[in-house]
């Protein structure tokens, strides 16, 4: 079957709820306005999902209250209507859908099911899959500490990923505190990451947390960092979302910050550029956008060790180098008119020495 969104079949969504079989109840069966109604309510997973089945056993209508782990708690609202027959099994042909929570709002969308088919052969394609040769994917380390350069470090791979796409944390040690760049995912690894930090450079707190861009994988564990009471370091247009994200309500899955209310604390890039310094580290912060890639982005560059700080401007070993926000990302090093020797990236492997000459000439290739 090819259908582009499955959340929208209530066949995914029963899929889901008759795994977890213990928790499924009937709730009601009765009539109402001439018609019978059931409805059954089940714990999938940390959601609570109720469901209303028609005369005929359609559902038609389902509620599920979930937590996300980015933007807390939250409310899916499905209508099924004007079901029909295709090759004996019941599709609805129009599905409403509201996505609501306290950081985005309500987003309402209606879609119409025009055309389906139901495939019952396998293609001749998955009979070859045992046949093609396996992708090469790069070796990461897991969630290791690695040196940079003086008082810079990366923990890398914090997610044990063996593929392409990789998230990296960097940290750079200055005489009293710590910088880091940036919360990714969700709380759940801010507070994975703050732990290994604090006890990798004991004593010494993490006054900044920058965030190059609002994507909410770069973005998600931001609430780890407002308990930890670091400063937020980011553009204009960020402010109002995490404002948003820390005052949303954890109360289905309460984290460090709904446990421990606190405000978050801003440090903000006007201007282009902000200075962090002292006496043993110096990070220039540099708006680069508006990029392809988002409107705001921020990098870190170092000047003392000559190195820069990136998300999702390249990825060594994971978007092919030749795409339009490489492109772009190699003008504007040449507009910076940096001295760079190591580029460190969000996502995949650093790019190092020679290679940062040929990543500036069009010239490096993907390593794998
Ligand atoms: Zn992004």
């Amino acid at each position: 079957m090819h259908v582009p969104n499955l959340h929208l079949l209530p066949q995914t969504h029963l899929k889901n709820v008759l795994s977890h079989p213990a928790s499924i109840r009937l709730v009601k069966n009765k009539i109402e306005n001439g018609k019978r109604i059931f409805q059954i309510d089940a714990l999938v997973g940390k959601g609570y999902q109720q469901m209303w089945f028609n005369e005929d056993t359609l559902l038609i209508k389902m509620e599920i209250l979930r937590a996300s782990s980015v933007y807390g708690d939250g409310m899916r609202i499905y209508e099924f209507l004007n079901y029909k027959k295709i090759q004996g099994i019941a599709f609805p042909s129009i599905v409403h859908h509201t996505n609501s929570n306290s950081v985005f709002g309500e987003a309402i969308n209606t879609y119409y099911i025009n055309e389906t088919t139901v495939e019952t052969e396998s293609t001749g394609l998955m009979l070859k899959w045992n046949e093609l040769p396996a992708a090469k994917q790069p070796k990461r380390v897991y969630n290791e500490i690695v040196k940079l350069a003086e008082n810079i470090y990366m923990i890398e791979n914090i997610t044990n990923s063996s593929g392409y796409t990789t998230y990296n944390i960097l940290f750079a040690e200055f005489e009293n505190f710590i910088l880091v760049a940036e919360a990714q995912l969700n709380n759940a690894f801010s507070e994975k990451v703050i732990k290994k930090i604090k006890e990798f450079l004991p004593g010494k707190e993490i006054r900044y947390i920058v965030q190059t861009h609002h994507h909410n994988d770069h973005i998600g564990g931001i609430r780890g960092y407002v308990a930890e009471g670091s400063k937020i370091v980011t553009t204009p247009g960020n402010v109002e979302l995490v404002k948003r994200i820390a005052k949303a309500p954890f109360n289905l899955s309460p984290d460090r910050l709904a446990k421990e209310p606190r405000e978050p604390v801003f440090e903000i890039v006007t201007n282009k550029k902000l200075l962090i310094e002292d006496n043993i580290q110096s990070a220039v912060v540099i708006d680069i956008g508006p990029t392809p890639h988002s409107n705001e982005m921020l990098v870190i560059y170092f000047p003392k060790q000559g190195l820069l700080f990136q998300s999702d401007m390249t990825m060594y070993g994971g978007w092919p180098l030749n795409s339009e926000i490489t492109k772009f990302f190699v003008s504007k090093l040449k507009e910076l008119n940096l001295t760079i020797n190591t580029i460190v990236g969000s996502h995949a492997g650093v790019i190092k020495g020679n290679n940062v000459e040929k990543l500036l000439k069009g010239e490096l290739a993907d390593p794998f």
